[in-house]
């Protein structure tokens, strides 16, 4: 099971397209999609978080939103909204790719198998 997330900005209007966070039932151990900040095209993007190394290596303008230069560092005593084992995602507090403040957080808007 997963969360199906979009990434809003709580300053301007930005609004990512809807992703799934989380593993789906097939990929269980090795499968689990985790929001990346794309800056070659200034875009929230999915990617899977478990090949975090492969993943760079392919795509060099990309960061995971787990690094501390996209995220306020006081962000981890706070609750997480959304929780997939040991990957949380808060409800504010991201760099925004589109005003470059950080208020963009994650908001869940179902579940998938
Ligand atoms: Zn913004």
């Amino acid at each position: 099971m997963g969360v199906i997330v979009r990434a809003k900005c709580n300053h301007c209007s930005y609004i990512s397209d809807s992703f799934l966070f989380g593993g789906g039932f097939k990929g269980f151990n090795s499968d689990c999609g985790f929001p990346a900040l794309d800056k070659n095209n200034n875009r929230v993007t999915i990617e899977n978080i478990i090949d975090r190394e492969k993943v760079m290596k392919e795509r060099p303008g990309l960061l995971f939103y787990d690094d501390d230069s996209l995220c306020q560092s006081d962000l981890q005593h706070e609750e997480a909204s959304i929780e997939w084992g040991s990957y949380r995602l808060f409800n504010d507090g991201y760099f925004c790719p589109n005003c470059h403040n950080f208020s963009v957080g994650f908001i869940a808007e179902g579940l998938f198998d």
